[in-house]
């Protein structure tokens, strides 16, 4: 085989080819359409990270969607969560009585999603459920029921399909690990 150029000559390994994430992120739009059929979905999306999973997800789903992103961070560019989460919360925006669909990338300590989980719930929505594409086996501080997961990796640090390390490898089509 060729030696991979460009950004892809930066990974060690890919953990998931673009074929497979696409697979699977298909099989999620056609649970989560099963799911609230009939129903207009609130998909709150936190940013940047899940940016490519939910525009590849949120048009295969074919049901009425409001998208509401925000940002929130805890690594704050490093390759380690600082255990603090800042959350930027949309202003203007009610989510009572809504069926609120919460959808991250990735869940590793499970802070961030934990933090939004809480401070969703507390806005009254009709439904609160949660997704993400991946979640890494490992104990966590901070957990909130996860409604819809694509594949559960080990406890290491990705990058590829929206995640970055230090701003870069977003567009990376696949999941994979940086070079030492
Ligand atoms: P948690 O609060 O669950 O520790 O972290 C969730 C957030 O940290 C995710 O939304 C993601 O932005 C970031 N994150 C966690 N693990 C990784 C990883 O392995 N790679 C990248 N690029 N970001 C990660
Ligand atoms: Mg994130």
């Amino acid at each position: 085989m060729p030696a991979p150029t460009g950004i892809l000559s930066d990974l060690d390994r890919v953990l998931l080819s673009a074929e497979e994430i696409h697979a699977r992120v298909a099989d999620m739009a056609r649970q989560i359409s099963a799911d609230y059929a009939g129903q207009l979905i609130t998909v709150v999306v936190l940013m940047d990270g899940a940016l490519f999973f939910v525009a590849d997800l949120l048009r295969q789903i074919d049901l009425p969607i409001r998208l509401v992103t925000l940002g929130a961070s805890s690594y704050h560019g490093g390759t380690q969560s600082s255990g603090q989460v800042r959350l930027q919360w949309p202003s203007g925006v009610s989510f009572q009585g809504q069926h609120v669909l919460l959808l991250d990338d990735i869940l590793d300590t499970g802070l961030t999603l934990a933090a939004l989980h809480e401070r969703l719930q507390a806005e009254s929505p009709g439904s609160l459920r949660t997704g993400v594409l991946l979640s890494k086996k490992r104990p966590r501080a901070s957990v909130c029921a996860i409604d819809y997961c694509g594949f559960e990796i080990e406890d290491e640090f990705v990058v590829g399909y929206g995640m970055d390390y230090q701003g870069r490898f977003r567009n990376l089509p696949c999941i994979g690990i940086l070079k030492p």
